[in-house]
């Protein structure tokens, strides 16, 4: 293991070894599952597991709101960043039930999509007008996409065994000039996890890396790794935020990883919270706030907006 990929600090947990790679330059399981075994969960099992996946009931549903007030934060920093005589053209690669492209397409940009399950897809009852193709993310490039001026990857890169092989198909093939890559991924092994597992959960080893028992993720990034990647990859830094520091709430005494009953109530507060800026319409307050929660490494999720450097290097 040390010869391929060397690591300078390894974690195992529930049979997985999860290293921090010194050739990556992050935190990934290894070894990696074959793609074989890959392709079969995400073709099959993935989606199957719906009515106990939370996060994709609420998505479907979106009974609280959450994920159209993501959308519109999107749709604000992506209508700032993108020069203005670029098309409103955007492609989601690992769509879900096409939720966000339905929402773009509601705001008058044309849509791409590849999802990789056959059950969510067949789901997605406007796939067509919405033009979401059922795929392997391996044959990106086979699949007819064309160049768009925003390339989304929402919680996609965590749970492939070559993230930087899609980043560099996106970066040569399927991002127009001066177009937008947006990242998202979860922020692991952050400063806020360390001091959890130093205070709350310091005699608890149980619980410790709490965040690496989520069976589909194979790579773990913080906003250090992630920025560094992309920027090691003929990316530029366009916009850098991310989603509310939901450790705060166990910091605060609502522990959401021991008893995680509690993990609703904080959603729903973060939710409440967040509606409060849109009330009065202060977003310019929201996002110092979640750029400053970025800035200092803690926010839950990372937002990446990045741009290719032209005519560089990398050609
Ligand atoms: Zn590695």
């Amino acid at each position: 293991m040390q010869n391929k990929h060397p690591y300078k600090e390894i974690v195992k947990k529930n049979n997985h070894t999860i290293i921090n790679c010194k050739k990556c330059g992050y935190w990934h399981v290894y070894p990696m599952p074959t793609e074989e075994e890959l392709n079969n969960y995400y073709e099959t099992r993935y989606y199957e597991n719906l009515g106990q996946n939370r996060a994709m009931t609420d998505k479907l549903n979106d009974s609280d709101g959450f994920y159209m007030m993501q959308y519109y934060d999107r749709l604000r920093h992506l209508t700032r960043l993108l020069p203005s005589d670029l098309p409103k053209t955007i492609l989601d690669i690992g769509v879900g039930y096409g939720d966000f492209l339905r929402f773009m397409k509601k705001n008058d940009w044309e849509t791409q999509g590849l999802e990789l399950s056959q059950s969510a897809c067949e789901a997605i009852k406007d796939k067509n007008s919405l033009n979401i193709k059922q795929g392997n993310i391996n044959k990106l490039l086979g699949l007819g996409f064309n160049k768009c001026s925003v390339v989304t990857l929402n919680n996609v890169l965590e749970h492939l065994r070559e993230p930087l092989k899609v980043i560099e198909i996106v970066r040569d093939n399927l991002l127009l000039p001066q177009g937008i890559l947006l990242v998202i991924v979860p922020n692991d092994f952050s400063i806020l996890q360390d001091m959890l597992m130093k205070t709350l959960l310091k005699e608890n080893y149980q619980k410790h890396y709490y965040w690496t028992a989520h069976a589909e993720h194979l790579n773990y990034w913080s906003i250090k790794t992630m920025k560094r990647l992309l920027l090691n990859n003929g990316f530029k830094i366009k916009y850098l935020t991310g989603d509310f520091p939901m450790e705060i709430f166990p910091l605060m005494g609502e522990d959401y990883i021991l008893y995680p009953e509690f993990g609703r109530k904080a959603h729903l507060k973060r939710i409440h919270f967040e509606e409060c800026f849109s009330k009065v319409n202060a977003y310019g307050l929201k996002d110092k706030l979640f750029e400053a929660f970025a800035k200092i490494g803690i926010v839950r999720g990372v937002h990446i907006f990045v741009t290719r450097w032209e005519k560089n290097k990398y050609r």
